[in-house]
């Protein structure tokens, strides 16, 4: 791994000349990226450690959220009440915040605030008016959760399982209609 604590890393970006070109992969015209002057590091290096930064930490933040017994909400749309109660949440759903119909997420998401949850589905302006449900549940009660990290407030940005919510672990906290 390169040690980026020494320096910025910097990529400068270059235009593929007819030197460079092979006529496959590298055109005369493209803009590439070019490895690091200092360390000799490549954009793909910086890369590779982005990505096990990022599952570092979903790592950690989902083992201190079961720790704490951290409690999630979901809003679904009144209508699928009957449902959720015979079934609980159940991925590969219809999304109700996406504009493709066809499109199915193969998880259930949660918010780890309710007006977060909220932001994430019902405020969304594909998401439908009317009457919405919150529902809680419990980190510990999901099977595989996994934690998606952002880089802002509390470095959470939503929990997802593919799996099953049962029924007995959810709990109807209250409706609110969107206008
Ligand atoms: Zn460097």
């Amino acid at each position: 791994m390169t040690d980026t604590t020494a320096h910025q890393c910097a990529y400068p970006e270059v235009k593929v000349g007819h030197d460079l070109a092979d006529g496959e992969l590298l055109k005369v015209g493209d803009r590439i990226l070019v490895p690091c002057p200092d360390c000799g590091a490549t954009p793909r290096d910086e890369l590779d450690w982005c990505t096990g930064t990022i599952e570092q930490t979903e790592k950690a933040f989902t083992r201190l959220a079961l720790d704490r017994g951290m409690s999630l909400y979901h809003w679904s749309p009144t209508k699928n009440r009957g449902g959720i109660i015979r079934r609980g949440l159940v991925p590969h759903r219809r999304p109700t915040t996406h504009a493709t119909p066809s499109w199915r997420a193969p998880y259930v998401c949660f918010g780890d605030t309710v007006a977060w949850a909220w932001a994430l589905s019902g405020a969304q302006r594909s998401a439908p008016a009317g009457s919405w449900d919150l529902w809680e549940t419990r980190m510990g009660d999901l099977t595989e959760p996994r934690i998606l990290p952002v880089d802002d407030v509390n470095g959470i940005h939503e929990i997802r399982t593919e799996h099953r919510v049962y029924k007995r672990h959810l709990w109807y906290v209250g409706t609110r209609v969107k206008s």
